[in-house]
């Protein structure tokens, strides 16, 4: 039996499929050391185009038998009706009812062949086949999608996915927590009153998390870069410097009222749990 959750905020771990046995028993360790934070749920990252769409309904069902509730992240992108409408299923069957639902991005010369454009057309059809039965997530950018045309109509392209049914918001992870509030202040005067729960990013390697931030619109703050390159190959600077930023970062946004945390774990327990510990959870 799980203990009760001392703290009044919803909170999640991200986790991705594991491709490698040795992966897999990783996971399960990670899973136990975060479990006992009594997460609201853990979610599962789920390939565009399908690659890991076996692996993300393992991963899931295995998360769920052992207690807390697991959410999969389901990406429409490439994908058909008939598809969707099967995975949601399997899903409803075996007694998942939260889902992160995305566009996704194809891999680089994959192209599409399915019948969904955007995340909007997905929570749509989520809402149509299933009714209210899933508590769908969506995704936002509070800096903004890499592909967007521009700020104003990102946002707007936003509201659809929130007009068509979605209960909870995920950021993409940022590092100018002025980007989050702004973002939840245009929500408000849009009339937009779910939660909007910042992804954090642990900072851990430096080269990593800037290929990540190039690909994802992630902007890291010339502040944070210039220290990050000074450390080179100091993992141990690295990692201490990340930590107390990452956890500076989540003391800001709780105390200026976000509604909770989304950590993207990348598999691993130690980042989280030190900011975790830091923020008194
Ligand atoms: P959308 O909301 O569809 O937006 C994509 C782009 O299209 C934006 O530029 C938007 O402005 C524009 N747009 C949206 N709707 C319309 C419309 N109706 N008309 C015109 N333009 C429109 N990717 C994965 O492959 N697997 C994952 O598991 C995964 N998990 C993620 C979890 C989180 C919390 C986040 C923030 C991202 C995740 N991603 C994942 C990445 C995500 O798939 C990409 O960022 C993708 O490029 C956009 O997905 P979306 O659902 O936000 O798309």
């Amino acid at each position: 039996m799980q203990s009760q959750k001392k703290h009044p905020q919803l909170f999640s771990f991200e986790f991705y499929p594991p491709k490698t046995e040795e992966g897999a028993v990783n996971l399960q360790q990670v899973h136990s050391k975060l479990a006992e934070l009594n997460p609201d749920f853990f979610s599962v990252t789920f390939g565009a185009g399908g690659s890991t769409r076996d692996k993300t309904f393992d991963t899931v069902i295995d998360i769920q038998a052992k207690g807390i509730a697991a959410a999969p992240h389901l990406s429409c992108v490439a994908s058909t009706k008939d598809n969707i409408r099967t995975i949601l299923k399997n899903y409803q069957d075996n007694g998942i009812a939260k889902i992160v639902a995305l566009r996704g991005d194809l891999p680089s010369g994959m192209l599409s062949a399915g019948e969904f454009r955007y995340a909007n057309e997905l929570v749509e059809f989520i809402r149509q086949e299933t009714g209210d039965y899933f508590q769908i997530h969506v995704a936002a950018y509070p800096e903004v999608h890499p592909q967007s045309v521009n700020a104003t109509d990102d946002f707007k392209n936003f509201k659809r996915k929130v007009d068509a049914g979605a209960n909870a918001v995920i950021t993409q992870y940022f590092y100018n927590a002025e980007a989050y509030f702004y973002f939840v202040d245009n929500c408000e005067k849009n009339g937009i009153t779910i939660p909007i729960v910042p992804g954090i990013m642990p900072i851990t390697q430096y080269a990593q998390l800037f290929r990540f931030s190039e690909m994802c619109g992630a902007d890291i703050p010339r502040w944070m870069r210039k220290r990050l390159e000074s450390f080179g190959d100091d993992r141990e600077s690295v990692q201490a410097f990340g930590l107390d930023v990452v956890s500076h970062l989540c003391q800001r946004l709780l105390d200026g009222g976000a509604p909770g945390l989304h950590f993207y774990t990348m598999n691993q327990a130690a980042p989280t749990l030190a900011i975790l510990e830091n923020l008194k959870f």
